[in-house]
């Protein structure tokens, strides 16, 4: 039997029905990869094209997990701010890193024009807002962003703001219009069928359930199937499980939230007078974007540790749509979800090697549309030969999670960021 989706806009809105078989008997390749989501299939349809025989070997389906139910933002950086990489790689590294974040959404707009990924619906532009009064600051970061990494960031003034977003909560924004929000089950699925044009073996329904990770050759084994491959490279993000060990102990599962309303174009479009999306600037604060040729709000937010689902996770994320927009009080929910991401302690990717032939790539955190193709790609450009960009993460290593008291840790962090917000928003009232 197989696995389905989860009920999500993105799963009611797929273009295509194609089940990749499950995994059986034994199969010889150049490269095994686990877990089919988007750093996997970047480094999957990398591999292919550079003529590696892939397989790919997905528990559920393609892109199940974080990376076909998510907000869809893709920008530049990371799941931490550039000073803080900088902390620990110095400034000339951190930029470094920071333009690969920039080359990571090159990569997805590239793969859409050159595949004519349609259905992936790209829409440009994404504003980050600050619910308080900066002084100056956001104008000036804009600046800076702009000079020393030429991207096309424009200041947006309050009144600006609110005519786009027309809530009293925004004092001002940033407009980033290299950015762009996209549909990306649709592109998962189009990587997927690109790779296995040519000639990946896509297999879903195929969980593994151990690995001999020690000789030249690796063996991967699901229920049925014995692989036997040179390079293995987990990317099992938020649901990395026993089978990488070393990878479990390195992160953090966290769950966030999205919800959907119902479709009613005027009353949405009144409050959201852009395509463009927008996120404010808060820990886990609000992102959220008009879907369904503006006659729908996709809103996510909020981030928990807590990785069972709480009870009614639409009223929560609600609350909070209409306290931003109190224009939407009557405005119904239709679906609301959850996903897991993968956060290590210093918020960065994990990306490397275990050892020779074993690669890890994962820890996106909830900055993962554009730095799973970077992901992807340094380890598929590391596995033919072609680069070793992937040692820039080196410093980011695998360190440990700090088991419980981690993970009571990073909610209280969370709790801590939230009420330095709200204190910063009750000042600027
Ligand atoms: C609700 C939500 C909203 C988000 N919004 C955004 C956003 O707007 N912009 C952004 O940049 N990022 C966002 N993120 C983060 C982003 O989605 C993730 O960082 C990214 O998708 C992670 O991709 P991945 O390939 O590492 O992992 P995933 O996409 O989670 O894929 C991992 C896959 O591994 C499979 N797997 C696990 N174990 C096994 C096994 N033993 N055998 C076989 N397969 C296995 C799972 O089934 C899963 O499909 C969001 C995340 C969530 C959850």
């Amino acid at each position: 039997m197989s696995s389905a989706y989860i009920d999500t806009y993105y799963s009611r809105t797929v273009s295509t029905s194609e089940i990749y078989p499950a995994a059986a008997g034994r199969i010889q390749a150049d490269v095994c990869i686990v877990g089919g989501g988007l750093a996997c299939l970047t480094a999957a349809l990398k591999l292919a094209r550079s003529g590696r025989k892939v397989v790919l070997l997905e528990a559920q389906r393609v892109a199940w997990g974080a990376s076909g139910r998510n907000g869809g933002f893709v920008s530049a950086g990371y799941a931490t701010g550039l000073s803080s990489i900088e902390r620990r790689v110095g400034k000339d590294q951190a930029r470094e890193l920071f333009r690969l974040s920039m080359e990571g959404v090159g990569i997805v707009r590239r793969t859409i024009d050159e595949l004519g990924i349609e259905d992936a619906k790209l829409v440009p532009g994404i504003a980050k807002a600050l619910r308080y009064h900066s002084r100056g600051a956001l104008q000036a970061a804009c600046e800076t962003q702009r000079r020393e990494f030429g991207l096309s960031l424009r200041y947006l003034p309050r009144d600006e703001v609110r005519s786009l977003f027309v809530s009293p909560k925004y004092h001002e924004a940033i407009l980033d219009e290299d950015a762009f929000h996209f549909h990306p089950l649709n592109y998962g699925r189009a990587l997927a069928r690109e790779a296995a044009r040519l000639g990946a073996a896509i297999h879903e329904n195929s969980a593994v359930i151990s690995a001999d990770l020690d000789g030249a050759r690796k063996i991967v084994r699901t229920n049925v199937a014995e692989i036997s491959a040179e390079h293995v490279v987990f990317t099992t993000g938020g649901y990395t499980g026993a089978v990488a060990p070393a990878l479990k102990r390195a992160f953090l599962p966290i769950a966030t939230y999205v919800l959907l309303t119902e479709y009613a174009p005027e009353r949405v479009q009144g409050a959201i007078r852009t395509r463009a999306a927008i996120l404010d600037d808060r820990r886990a604060g609000d992102y959220y974007r008009l879907v369904g040729d503006g006659s729908r709000i996709l809103w996510g937010g909020r981030i928990t540790t807590r990785t069972t689902d709480p009870r009614d996770i639409a009223a929560l994320l609600r609350r909070e749509m209409v306290t931003t927009y109190p224009q939407l009080a009557d405005l119904k929910v239709e679906i609301a979800w959850s996903g897991l991401m993968a956060y290590a302690r210093h918020l960065m990717p994990q990306i490397g090697q275990l050892k020779p032939g074993v690669w890890y790539c994962t820890a996106f955190g909830g900055h993962g549309m554009n730095t799973t193709a970077i992901g992807g790609m340094v380890i598929a450009e590391g596995i033919v030969g072609e680069s070793d960009r992937y040692r820039l993460f080196a410093p980011f290593g695998l360190t440990w999670n700090g088991g419980i008291l981690g993970r009571a840790a990073a909610q209280l962090t969370y709790w801590a960021y939230q009420a330095t917000d709200a204190a910063k928003e009750f000042r600027s009232r």
